[in-house]
């Protein structure tokens, strides 16, 4: 059984238009993967695509997650199994308070019958917290509701953090983020790095690379992945722009 999150030639469309059209890439636990690729290229389909969002059909191909096959199992199903998605436009649930939330999310994890340890649990969320520079006022409020752009990618990553998972995606992350908080939350990945691991992360710019440095760069056009490479990928991306693989691909 591989140890990876395995995308095998993945076809999917929204409102009867192909958006994912033959995409494969693998991340083997213990890695950082990122994908970079011009607006529109389909980057935040692949991720909810992969979540199990319920606006996308998958016509073809298959995720698998340490061998698992990921497709088949309900949203849900794919968070407890241990995959976690923060979103590029991260979701608001007024009346759920933060707390709450993440109690509930980290309960549903625990075997039937076990109670979470309250003590532990806030112990251990405001430490994060603090970690992230979040004010423990976040955790009386409404999950992201009336957030910041920058207040709502902290709390996805406190969420990251707080559920622990097994491969992980961030959508743009750094969107929205200043260079202090590009910093704090780039902090919060790198500490979670581990061989147990791994990351998908997902950026228009090179500029959060400088701070959470990928094993591999993909380069994403038109629902696939059309360049692989190293870390410097990144910065001659930032330099030659994205028509220059664009470019590449039109004489091949
Ligand atoms: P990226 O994240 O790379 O900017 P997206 O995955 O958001 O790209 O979008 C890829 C294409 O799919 C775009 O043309 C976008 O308009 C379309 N698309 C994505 N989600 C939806 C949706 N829910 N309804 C209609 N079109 C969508
Ligand atoms: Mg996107």
């Amino acid at each position: 059984m591989s140890n990876s999150l395995k995308i095998e030639n993945l076809h999917a469309s929204v409102e009867d238009t192909e958006i994912l059209k033959g995409l494969s890439l693998e991340i083997p636990k213990g890695e950082v993967h990122a994908i970079m690729g011009p607006n529109g290229s389909g980057k935040s389909t692949l991720s909810k695509v992969i979540a199990g969002h319920e606006d996308y059909a998958v016509s073809g191909g298959t995720v698998h997650m340490d061998g698992e096959d990921l497709l088949a199992l309900e949203i849900d199903e794919r968070s407890r199994a241990g995959f976690f998605l923060a979103f590029q436009y991260p979701h608001e649930i007024p009346g759920v308070s933060n707390a709450n939330f993440l109690r509930a999310a980290r309960q549903a994890r625990l075997p039937k019958g076990e109670e979470i340890d309250a003590v532990a649990f806030y112990k251990e969320m405001y430490a994060k917290m603090d970690e992230l520079g979040m004010d423990r006022k976040f955790t009386a409020r409404s999950v992201n509701d009336g957030f910041s752009g920058g207040e709502k990618k902290r709390n996805e990553i406190l969420q990251m953090m707080m559920l622990d998972p097994k491969y992980a995606i961030l959508d743009e992350t750094d969107s929205g983020l200043d260079i202090d908080a590009l910093k704090i939350v780039a902090q919060g990945v790198n500490s979670m790095r581990s061989p147990e691991r791994g990351f998908l992360v997902i950026t228009h710019y090179q500029r959060l690379l400088d701070y959470i440095v990928p094993d591999v760069v993909h380069v994403m056009h038109d629902g696939k992945i059309v360049k692989t490479g190293g870390k410097d990928l990144a910065l001659e991306l930032e330099e030659k722009g994205y028509d220059w693989v664009t470019e590449e691909l039109a004489v091949a």
